[in-house]
């Protein structure tokens, strides 16, 4: 025709070319995470006179990439993480990793990078995992990390938007997050003075430029002795690291109120929030969570949260738990919460102080955490 329209990916067109030489598997007890890939990679490139090139897996290397490109420049710059597990029957599964595909054409359209068919790149991952099962961990919540990744390459310090791009996924196998979660937790840092996203900016979408800005805080954190940020936007509760964050707070009648953060735009609209959600919405709770006791009654709601909301329920006794959700950890149990305010009735410029909420049995046999934990491994 005399319009022709770009093609999207084509999954007939797919050529593999495998590596002579394989490298040898890590010992899984030592693994940390993302540093080590696999043996293969998926690559394909967008130009917007053909649209997508044929699909290639090919051996891990290096991109070879001009230095004016978009994605060095002005960061349109997407990528995405899910996990594969071996089944018992050794057969590689992913975790529901549509929900991963369409968060990734939303974050693409975010920075007005070129569209793809969400299901085709899918067909095509599935593809390179059978080609890595050897990589996937068999141990109990060890898996195979996926990063599926999109670049604008746009060769031109012109600003706007990149019209050619670059898609390639590459793989890492992963141990548990903590290994022995009994006891143990996060600790978080809130501060109001460095903020994650606001309202109408990208912190709805896995965008790479919504990562650097946090790692001065996340130093801060560090310095002042806490494992991760609790990102605030004022004083209200956004989420946590790289997770989503719950807090649950028993009301008289013993009911547990399960409360996370809306999907308003300033945070990220996680796959294991979504999953987490689902459980704990089952009647009754004990048919999608068996380790809850019997009488356990849950209520689950997407709602404001703020600090001092938590620092009130924490003092009178009513915050059971607070715990993050995210395909890294699954569910990680909080045990302290720091936040650095300046001190109530301070004047302007006085230095911020540090107040903590402690929750020792977040994360102890019995606890929502444990149990979602429990629940999302077994799948
Ligand atoms: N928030 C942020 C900022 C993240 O980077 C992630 C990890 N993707 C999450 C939350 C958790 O999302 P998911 O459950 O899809 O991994």
């Amino acid at each position: 025709g005399l319009s022709s329209s770009p093609s999207d990916i084509d999954p007939s067109q797919l050529t593999i070319t495998l590596a002579t030489a394989l490298k040898q598997l890590p010992d899984p007890e030592t693994l940390v995470f993302g540093e080590v890939m696999t043996d293969h990679m998926l690559y394909m490139d967008f130009a917007p006179e053909r649209g997508w090139s044929s699909p290639q897996i090919k051996p891990y290397g290096p991109l070879s990439l001009d230095p004016a490109c978009s994605c060095f420049q002005y960061c349109p710059s997407v990528f995405e993480g899910m996990k594969a597990y071996l089944g018992p029957d050794g057969t590689p599964r992913l975790f529901r990793p549509q929900l991963n595909m369409e968060r990734m054409a939303r974050s693409a359209e975010r920075v007005a990078l070129p569209p793809f068919d969400a299901d085709t790149l899918l067909i095509l991952i599935r593809r390179l995992v059978a080609i890595e099962a050897r990589w996937i961990p068999r141990a109990r919540g060890c898996s195979l990390y996926i990063r599926p990744t999109l670049i604008g390459t746009r060769p031109s310090l012109g600003v706007s938007a990149s019209t050619q791009a670059a898609l390639y996924v590459i793989l890492s196998p992963t141990g548990p997050y903590i290994r022995d979660l009994n006891g143990k937790g996060l600790s978080l840092l809130a501060m109001s003075d460095q903020i994650r996203a606001w309202p109408g900016g990208t912190g709805g979408f896995k965008l790479g430029l919504n990562y650097a800005a946090g790692f001065p805080a996340q130093r801060v954190a560090a310095a002042l002795g806490y494992q991760q940020m609790l990102w605030i936007l004022g004083e209200t509760v956004a989420e946590a690291g790289a997770m989503n964050v719950f807090a649950v707070f028993e009301r008289p009648d013993g009911e547990l109120d399960v409360v996370t953060p809306p999907l308003d735009g300033t945070i990220l609209p996680g796959v294991t929030r979504a999953s987490v959600l689902a459980l704990l919405s089952y009647q009754p709770p004990t048919a999608a969570l068996p380790q809850l006791s019997a009488h356990a009654r849950i209520r689950t709601a997407e709602r404001a949260l703020t600090m001092s909301e938590l620092f009130a329920a924490s003092a009178t006794g009513t915050l059971r738990e607070v715990f993050c959700v995210g395909t890294a950890a699954v569910v990680i149990p909080v045990t302290r919460i720091g936040w650095r305010r300046p001190p109530p009735g301070a004047k302007n410029g006085s230095e911020p102080e540090v107040v903590d909420i402690v929750l020792p049995a977040a994360g102890e046999q019995g606890s929502l955490a444990q149990a979602l934990w429990q629940r999302l491994v077994d799948i």
